[in-house]
């Protein structure tokens, strides 16, 4: 499957090391946390192919489909098409989609 994520043994023990890291400076920060998880994902994950997922805004629940460009590249942030309102669903790359793989018929 090309989408699944496999989480080596050395990716929890740099991801322990960079928790560790963070809690030694001071504790973590939303601002931080949010760094480190960025760093982990770019470093693990840099072409990992988007997850398609069902999205809605969490400002204002409008469904947020991707499309046109975006449905291929790969993003962290999306951009509410209703409201304005910009979030990051996961860590990981993600893709709106209006049905998940293998949850319609294909052409
Ligand atoms: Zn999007
Ligand atoms: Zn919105």
């Amino acid at each position: 499957m090309k989408n699944k994520l496999v989480v080596t043994e050395e990716m929890s023990a740099a991801f322990g090391r960079e928790v560790k890291r963070l809690m030694t400076a001071g504790g973590p920060t939303l601002e931080s946390s949010m760094a480190s998880l960025q760093w982990f994902a770019d470093t693990y994950f840099p072409s990992a192919e988007p997850i398609p997922i069902i999205l809605w805004c969490p400002s204002c629940n409008a469904r947020h489909i991707d499309e046109g460009e975006f449905a291929t590249r790969s993003h962290h942030s999306h951009a509410c098409q209703t409201c304005g309102l910009v979030w990051r669903p996961a860590i990981v790359p993600t893709v709106g989609v209006q049905f998940l793989p293998g949850f319609k018929d294909e052409k």
